[in-house]
């Protein structure tokens, strides 16, 4: 047992720190307050080898894995969590399944430009009346015999408007639920008949884009079917088993900012005469923040570890996850406390901390149904994958 990192893992958080906050921080302000994506964030992070983590050098990966992508994603997404979805919307989804249940083929023409930040992705399973519920969706894709014909909406999607290569799932077999869903590749650049919406009045995330897809009579090649036709749905549940890794380890990364910045704030101000950090009550949500930042952390690595040594993680990734979340957002909430007034003001990042939090109990499974996978798991009536 190790609570330490290599070294390795240490030089890779140091550079995701030091890129963080040369290439982040400075747009932080401007970007929240004009909703802007900087594209040019994910072109830098492929140029330093910060995207291709769990993908094979063959590939254009930087070839090594889920312990050193989660010391990454985490020291990005402390300084801003939008940023956590490059890996996350890239790697963890798109990449990451290609590589799985890709043909040779679908591996050599997309997954380099994945982790070189040359091509951004997305994955879209959501519909409007379809969250929770996966096997419900609605869109459906056609066979045509030359082609599949893609027709239906898809909501909610991070990087929607503004990939260039993504994962949709669709209805193959309208009427046998879970076993009739397929995945496919989509060319947004070439592909006619989608229309990208971007959806801008969000409670956090302002600077990662958000979208509603719709797409129309969308003929996609029968080569851009990825994996096996109608099971898709399995396809995608083995997916959000490593996705959610970025929801964790961003939301563990929000709660760490949050206690840092309370810290700080509780040694600078002072009243009645001295720092406000001297008083028991404020010392209390102090040591609330870091007992839940701490297992939070450690969670998240657990998981990470699981999946490195190709383990069953899916009860630790829903673990990590949903405990992460409740941090985050508890740790946000007491930040914005202990900083008072100045906590509600737009002088400090507490309320990006408790907007951004947020995200977390919904997107990629929400608390519920984390509680569910976690139980289900316990109780023997799932196995753990
Ligand atoms: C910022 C943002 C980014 C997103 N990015 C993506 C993306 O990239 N790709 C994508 O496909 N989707 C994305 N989503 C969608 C997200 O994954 C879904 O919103 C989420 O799965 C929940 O679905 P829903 O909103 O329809 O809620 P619903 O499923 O309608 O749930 C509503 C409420 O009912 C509860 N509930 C539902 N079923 C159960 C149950 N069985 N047991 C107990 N409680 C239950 C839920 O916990 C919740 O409290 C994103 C969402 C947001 C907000």
């Amino acid at each position: 047992m190790d609570f330490a990192f290599t070294e390795e893992q240490s030089m890779i958080a140091e550079l995701a720190r030091d890129f963080a906050k040369k290439e982040i921080a400075p747009h932080i302000e401007e970007d929240e307050e004009n909703h802007y994506y900087r594209r040019e964030i994910l072109t830098k992070m492929g140029e330093l080898g910060l995207l291709g983590f769990s993908i094979p050098e063959e590939y254009g990966g930087n070839g090594l894995g889920w312990m050193e992508g989660v010391a990454a994603l985490y020291e990005i997404a402390k300084v801003h969590t939008s940023w956590r979805l490059s890996i996350s919307g890239n790697i963890w989804g798109p990449a990451l399944s290609i590589l799985e249940f890709g043909t040779e083929e679908q591996k050599r023409k997309y997954i380099p430009g994945l982790c070189s930040g040359e091509l951004a992705g997305s994955f879209a399973i959501t519909e409007a009346n379809s969250g929770s519920d996966v096997a419900s969706m609605k869109m459906v894709a056609k066979d045509c015999g030359d082609y599949w014909l893609l027709n239906g909406t898809k909501m909610w999607i991070s990087g929607g408007h503004t990939c260039d290569v993504g994962l949709v799932y669709a209805k193959t077999d309208p009427n046998a639920g879970a076993k009739g869903i397929s995945c496919f590749i989509i060319d947004y650049n070439n592909t006619e008949g989608i229309t990208r919406n971007p959806i801008h009045k969000k409670v956090g995330m302002w600077p990662a884009p958000t979208s509603e897809l719709v797409f129309e009579d969308v003929k996609i090649p029968k080569e851009n079917l990825l994996g096996v036709q109608n099971k898709g749905f399995q396809q995608c549940m083995w997916m959000l088993n490593n996705t959610r890794m970025g929801c964790a380890t961003g939301a563990a990364a929000l709660s760490a900012a949050a206690l840092e910045g309370a810290v700080q704030y509780a040694n600078e101000r002072t009243q009645f005469g001295q720092a406000i950090g001297k008083f028991q009550m404020i010392q209390y949500q102090i040591a609330e923040m870091k007992l839940e930042d701490e297992a939070a952390k450690w969670l998240v690595y657990k998981a990470a570890w699981l999946k490195e040594n190709k383990m069953p993680s899916q009860q630790a990734t829903s673990m990590a996850k949903l405990f992460a979340c409740n941090a985050a957002v508890h740790a946000a909430n007491l930040a914005m406390k202990i900083y008072g007034s100045y906590g509600y003001s737009d002088e400090y990042p507490c309320g990006r901390w408790l907007r951004d939090a947020k995200q977390f109990e919904t997107l990629e499974g929400t608390s519920n149904i984390h509680m569910g996978i976690v139980a289900g798991i316990e109780l023997g009536y799932q196995p753990d994958r």
